[in-house]
């Protein structure tokens, strides 16, 4: 996602599907970015005048003209969509000849969708994906698979959410976090499954998939990275390559500071294959 991002110009426009207050960090890149997300309240909202504007729409009914967006984004918001055959036909249609669509979903068969829909009653989880699953849902519509990549989790749902979201909270979750449980918790899951994951070659740690799609031409001239390493605070994922400056070590543990938030987590080196 970071890839096409850099590459594109001020004039380019981004759209982001079920962004809540930004799916990714705009102040990092120059394109146009509109935000939606159905939660907005009815009156647009411009910020950094002419280049970011945050407004209220539905997936499935997406207020733009035909061929308007050079790179759409679904960053971990289709699996809330209760309609994702109408959601997967907009996003097709609103793209322009050449343009890039972004999904990153949950594996609905994983380790870290069941915990969280365990924890948090479904967490509003309405859709189950498997990789072939939704690859062929989204090539359905016209639109061809140029890269994907394996996503890992952070376990940052273990943190406590905001107070906007507290009160819908499942009442055992609130008591794990009133107690303070849910914090050694998320640090024992991190460490462990990246290790059983290597060691054992089991995919506990797996969050899900990246989909890079486009409607033109598939070649493309660059590789997706993996993201192994997940920040614990924000959930932001990095490649181990973006990461290698900014390694320090505490005993016999190496730690990175998250570029996004600048909080620091251990690193873990990727398994072959993974980078
Ligand atoms: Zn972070």
């Amino acid at each position: 996602m970071d890839t096409i991002l850099e590459s594109l110009s001020p004039d380019q426009l981004v759209l982001d599907i079920g962004s809540g207050h930004g799916s990714f960090q705009y102040s990092k890149y120059n394109s146009r970015i509109l935000a939606i997300d159905v939660a907005f309240d009815a009156t647009p909202r411009l910020v950094s005048p002419d280049r970011i504007l945050y407004a209220r729409g539905d997936s499935q009914a997406l207020p733009l003209a035909s061929g308007t967006i050079d790179f759409a984004v679904c960053n971990h918001s289709l699996e809330h969509v209760a309609r994702i055959r109408e959601t997967l036909a907009e996003l097709a249609r609103v793209l322009k000849p050449d343009g890039f669509l972004w999904i990153s979903v949950p594996n609905g068969f994983g380790f870290d969708d069941a915990l969280y829909r365990l924890l948090y009653d479904g967490g509003g989880h309405v859709n189950r994906f498997s990789f072939e699953g939704l690859k062929s849902a989204v090539e359905s519509n016209g639109l061809r698979l140029v890269q994907h990549s394996t996503l890992t989790s952070s376990f940052i749902y273990c943190n406590r959410p905001d107070d906007a979201a507290w009160p819908y909270l499942p009442r055992r979750s609130k008591v794990m976090h009133t107690i303070g449980v849910f914090r050694p918790i998320s640090v024992m899951l991190n460490a462990v499954t990246r290790l059983l994951d290597r060691s054992c070659h089991t995919q506990l740690s797996q969050y899900g998939w990246g989909f890079l799609l486009r409607k033109g031409p598939t070649a493309v001239q660059f590789t997706l990275p993996s993201y192994f390493n997940v920040c614990a605070s924000c959930g932001s994922g990095h490649s181990i390559h973006t990461l290698r400056t900014g390694v320090y070590r505490r005993w016999v543990f190496q730690f990175y500071r998250c570029p996004r938030c600048d909080k620091s987590n251990l690193l873990f080196i990727p398994p072959a294959g993974f980078d």
